[in-house]
C-alpha cells in the first residue's frame, strides 16, 4: 500500500509522542489527517490556554485575575465552536461546568505566581528548526527570562498532576522544546515548569545538555523511521490497554483488525 496523502512537512513534540506511543496512530492523525473529536478535556485544555495566552499579550501591569476574568467570554466565543459543542455534545449545564472550572482555574493560578511580575520574552512561540535533516515544529506556551537572566520553558497543563514518581516521559515535549530553544534562539533555556493550573502547583526540572541533546537525537531516530514506514506504506500498530484508552482511532483499529484491548 502506499499512501495518497503527503509526508507532514515537520515534526511536532505532541506528534512524536503519538509516534512513540503508537506508529498507527500517527499514520491516522499525521499521514491520513483523520480528524480527532474534541473532547471536554481538550476544549477545556485550549479554553484556558487562550485564556492565558491573551493576559500574557497585554502589558505586565495590567495582567490582573479581573483581566483574566474578561477574557472569558472572548474564550466562550473563540473556542467553543459549533463544531467543537457538536463533537462533545455540549448544553448548557456543560458550559456552566467548564466556565466554573476555567475560574477557579484562574484563582488557582493567581496563587502560583503574579503575571504582571514575569518576564515573557514569547509566548505561544512558534519554533522551527532543521535537526540532522529532520524538520522539527513546537509552539511553547510560554518563555521567560528570570531574574537571573536565564530562559525557562514554561507549559501550562489543565489536566491531572502526574503521580508522585513521575517519570522522564513527564517531561519528554518540553524537552524537546529546550533542543528547539538551543537550535533557533542559539541559547539553552535552563530549566522547565509545568504548571498544573488545575491544583495550583508546579513541577520543574533543571535542563542538561546531555538530556537536550538525548531528546533531539531521539527524534532524529523517528523521523528517519517514519519516513522507513511511510515508503513501506504502513505503521505498525502496538495496542496496549495504556495506549489505546483515550485513542480516538479504537474503532477504526478494530474495524482492521488490529486487537485493542476493551476497556
Ligand atoms: S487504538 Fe490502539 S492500536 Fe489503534 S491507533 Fe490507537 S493506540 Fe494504536
Amino acid at each position: 500500500m502506499s499512501f495518497e496523502q503527503s509526508l507532514p512537512k515537520s515534526l511536532s513534540p505532541s506528534r512524536l509522542a503519538d509516534f512513540k506511543a503508537c506508529p498507527r496512530r500517527y499514520q491516522h492523525a499525521s499521514i491520513e489527517r483523520i480528524s480527532q473529536p474534541a473532547t471536554y478535556a481538550t476544549a477545556k485544555g485550549r479554553f484556558a490556554h487562550y485564556i492565558f495566552e491573551h493576559l500574557f499579550l497585554l502589558p505586565n501591569e495590567e495582567r490582573t485575575a479581573q483581566k483574566a476574568r474578561e477574557l472569558v467570554d472572548p474564550a466562550i466565543e473563540a473556542i467553543l465552536t459549533d463544531s467543537v459543542r457538536n463533537e462533545i455534545a455540549m448544553d448548557l449545564a456543560m458550559l456552566d461546568r467548564m466556565v466554573d472550572e476555567t475560574r477557579d482555574i484562574i484563582t488557582k493560578y493567581f496563587e502560583m505566581e503574579d503575571p504582571r511580575e514575569v518576564n515573557a520574552e514569547g509566548v505561544e512561540l512558534r519554533l522551527g528548526v532543521n535537526v540532522d535533516d529532520t524538520p522539527l515544529f513546537g509552539i511553547l506556551d510560554r518563555l521567560d527570562r528570570d531574574q537571573e537572566g536565564n530562559l525557562i520553558i514554561v507549559d501550562y497543563k489543565t489536566g491531572g498532576m502526574p503521580n508522585r514518581n513521575y517519570d522522564a516521559q513527564t517531561f519528554a515535549n518540553t524537552e524537546l522544546y529546550a533542543a528547539l530553544c538551543r537550535e533557533k534562539l542559539g541559547e539553552t533555556p535552563t530549566k522547565i515548569r509545568l504548571l498544573y493550573v488545575a491544583h495550583g502547583e508546579s513541577i520543574e526540572r533543571n535542563v542538561t545538555d546531555v538530556v537536550v541533546k538525548a531528546r533531539a537525537s531521539n527524534a532524529v531516530d523517528a523521523w528517519q523511521r517514519i519516513k522507513r514506514y511511510y515508503e513501506e506504506g504502513d505503521f505498525p500498530a502496538t495496542p496496549s490497554t495504556n495506549t489505546c484508552r483515550f485513542c480516538a482511532y479504537k474503532d477504526l483499529c478494530r474495524a482492521n483488525g488490529v486487537p485493542v484491548p476493551s476497556g
